[in-house]
């Protein structure tokens, strides 16, 4: 069979046609003989094993008996009648029973003669059962071949319902591989099957679909998790060398006057080993030619605004312009704040752009930026706006990047006649393997490490019935001169109950802690952004002791003086949010604490969350924890991304395989670039034909 075969469509399957076919389309995404091919089974269920009755446990799932029927009843229920019949084994006995059908199924039941039943069980009053088995006798069972193990295809109600049922699909297959014939094309090179014991492509497709064995099945699945692991590697490192081959960028090769006058003169501290290193690796891809792409990793208040603004200053010692994007209007006004306070004496020009900038400042804003007398923007999505041009923009910044979609982040490649230099930053670090699969055509840098002197927030979790005593704690911590966040969970911006709560819970705090002795502060997202400005701002110079907050105070805000952090409802935000409000604490010399509130009904997933939380602060610890929980499909930041929609890999349970495949895939672009050399004709094949009909790859950064 030629290699075009595999496109044929699937309505020429033998037991298939069109209206199946149409079927397979809808309802599976099933349009070619290739794609029924690679359609794999989701479990398999051992048919090696028995068990005893005795032997039962609750909530099992399939299993198979083998035993008797020794008695079959009838019982009248409210509507029609059930069949039960008592089955037992030499350990014990249970009931078997049917709702339906129960006329015919009696006539055909054998009493006393051994039989084969399967299904799942259920307990109740001491007794388990299994509705509606499947049974075979035990003669007939010995006659049958079977697989061992048998595969259970994911499938769908409406396939269900139309007949098309998991053995009506395993027969599909099987013809299908009656009409290839076992001709499987090879996709990988001899040398990388033989380091890693890999069986062939034809064997593992074989055993995925009709294991012979646990052995073999399990050889089969590493076979083609690999591969499918192997191939996005493949892409994500070939873009990013072709990135760095074709895509020409600004060269700056000089560091001038702005950045070591500010070096000299301005910076505040000493910069972290960390800082140093990241600062090294972006000055590096700046002078090579080529566009840089980089993604800076760095936990909340590990220093990266600082990084973000010598690397601006180093675009401008090459006279161009700079870019800094933060996802809220509070964030771009802290960001244009410090960055004009560090700037200070400095000859350079600043400007904050967001949404409600007036129309008159924007019109100055857009005419300075095209003549190049604006050198640093700073804004919000309001800067990627068509009507936004710049003279010579040569880097565009963009803090908390998991808040802005891929295409609001590829609209500043085209600011310019090159694409400027990206530098992407994240406090919500991912794990490192989801990174490898999300932005594996990025480069990543890594700040992974805190200022020095920074003290551990102290963090604990409090039922709502203690609120008193929290209260009190808040009360003495304000004495000292400290000052608190107090956050509510707003979940859908536009739910009243929540805006409720928010409100109920100020009327409560304004009450526990009175005017004139205390100030409270609120700030929520339905709020207009000079009103949330002018209660920001009373809040930071310290006239206010109490910020009652939703999460728009999540990301980046940074007050020094704040050092108590209350979470309402902590059971209802997700852990990586908990650590950003976490993170908001803990950045000025006192002792931070961090009180997570809650009732006292706790789901099993909300306790882990609480307490990883009271137990570490380590950003990437939580961020393993946030995916164990949550699987990689909603972090953050992933969910537009298409690399996750994997056909048989999973990247949480398979992160070791991941790595694997991504060193391989390094290995192999490395010795072979273009993939030209005769040992990966098999991987280049493959290669092209997956670029030419996926249409995933797109979507990544
Ligand atoms: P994030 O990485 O969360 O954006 P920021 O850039 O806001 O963190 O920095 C957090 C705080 O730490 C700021 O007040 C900043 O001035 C301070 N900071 C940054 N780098 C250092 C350093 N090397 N030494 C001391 N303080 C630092
Ligand atoms: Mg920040």
């Amino acid at each position: 069979m030629s290699i075009n075969s595999l496109n044929t469509s699937i309505s020429y399957l033998k037991g298939v046609g069109p209206s199946r076919a149409d079927l397979l389309k809808s309802e599976l995404g099933i349009y070619t003989f290739s794609d029924l091919l690679n359609f794999f089974p989701n479990r398999y269920i051992d048919r090696t094993q028995f068990f005893k009755i005795n032997q039962l446990q609750q909530n099992s799932s399939e299993i198979q008996i083998v035993g008797k029927i020794t008695n079959i009843k009838t019982v009248q229920q409210k509507k029609g009648s059930r069949l039960v019949a008592t089955f037992r084994d030499e350990t014990g006995f249970m009931e078997l029973v049917w709702f339906r059908g129960a006329k015919w199924i009696k006539d055909s039941l054998k009493v006393n003669i051994p039989y084969v039943i399967f299904g799942k069980t259920t307990y109740f009053n001491g007794l388990f059962s299994m509705p509606h088995p499947e049974m075979e006798l035990v003669a007939d069972y010995k006659k049958n071949l079977r697989s061992a193990m048998q595969p259970v295809y994911p499938s769908t109600e409406k396939l269900i319902n139309k007949g098309i049922s998991n053995r009506v699909v395993s027969k599909m297959i099987q013809s299908l591989f009656e009409e290839l014939n076992g001709n499987f094309k090879e996709t990988l090179s001899i040398s990388i099957i033989e380091e890693l014991n890999l069986i062939s492509k034809g064997e593992a497709l074989l055993n995925i679909h009709f294991p012979r064995n646990q052995e073999l099945l399990t050889k089969a699945q590493k076979r083609l998790k690999f591969e499918e692991l192997f191939f996005i590697q493949l892409q994500l490192i070939r873009k990013k060398l072709v990135r760095k081959a074709k895509i020409k960028g600004f060269n700056f090769e000089s560091v001038g006057i702005n950045f070591n006058n500010f070096y000299k003169n301005n910076l505040p501290f000493d910069l972290t080993k960390a800082q140093k290193r990241v600062l090294k690796e972006i000055r590096k891809d700046l002078g090579s030619n080529a566009q840089m792409n980089r993604l800076l990793q760095g936990d909340v208040g590990s220093g990266k605004t600082i990084v973000a603004l010598l690397t601006i200053l180093i675009a401008l010692d090459n006279g161009f312009q700079a870019a800094f994007m933060a996802p809220t209007e509070i964030l771009a006004t802290q960001h244009y704040n410090s960055v004009i306070e560090l700037l200070h004496e400095m000859d350079v020009t600043v400007k904050l752009l967001t949404g409600s900038t007036k129309t008159k400042e924007r019109k100055i804003i857009h005419e300075q930026l095209q003549s190049g007398e604006l050198d640093i923007l700073i804004g919000t999505h309001a800067l990627i706006e068509d009507k936004v041009k710049f003279k010579n923009l040569g880097i565009a910044i963009i803090d908390e990047q998991h808040r802005f979609g891929v295409a609001q982040r590829s609209k500043m490649w085209q600011k310019n006649t090159l694409p400027p230099h990206i530098l992407v930053m994240t406090a919500t670090p991912i794990p490192r393997t989801l990174a490898m699969s999300v932005y594996g055509d990025l480069d990543i840098s890594v700040i992974d490490e805190l200022p020095p002197g920074r003290k551990e927030v102290k963090t604990a979790h409090r039922y709502d019935a203690n609120r008193l005593s929290v209260f009190k704690f808040l009360k003495e911590e304000i004495e000292k001169g400290r000052q608190v966040y107090i956050v509510y969970p707003l979940i859908n911006e536009s739910e009243a109950m929540d805006y409720k709560d928010l409100m109920d819970g100020y009327e409560s705090v304004t009450r526990e802690f009175p005017m004139p002795k205390y100030q409270v502060s609120i700030v929520h997202g339905k709020m207009k952004p000079a009103d949330k400005e002018y209660e920001m701002q009373r809040f930071i110079k310290g006239e206010t002791q109490i910020m009652v907050a939703t999460t728009v105070i999540e990301v980046g805000v940074n007050i020094p003086n704040a050092s108590v952090m209350v979470i309402e409802s902590a059971e209802r935000f997700g852990l990586s949010q908990l650590h950003q409000l976490r993170g908001r604490v803990g950045r000025g010399a006192e002792q931070s604490y961090c009180i997570l509130m809650t009732s006292f009904k706790l789901s099993a997933d909300a306790k882990i969350r609480l307490n990883t939380m009271v137990e570490t602060s380590d950003g990437f610890k939580i961020a393993e924890v946030d995916l164990k929980l949550r699987g990689p499909g909603n972090l953050m930041g992933t969910q537009q991304s298409g690399v996750l929609n994997l056909r048989i890999a999973d990247i949480v349970k398979d992160a070791q395989l991941l790595k694997t495949a991504r060193n391989v895939a390094i290995e192999t672009l490395t010795k072979d670039p273009s993939l030209k050399e005769v040992e990966n004709l098999a991987i280049r094949n493959t290669y092209q034909q997956i670029s030419k009909n996926s249409t995933i790859w797109a979507n990544i950064s």
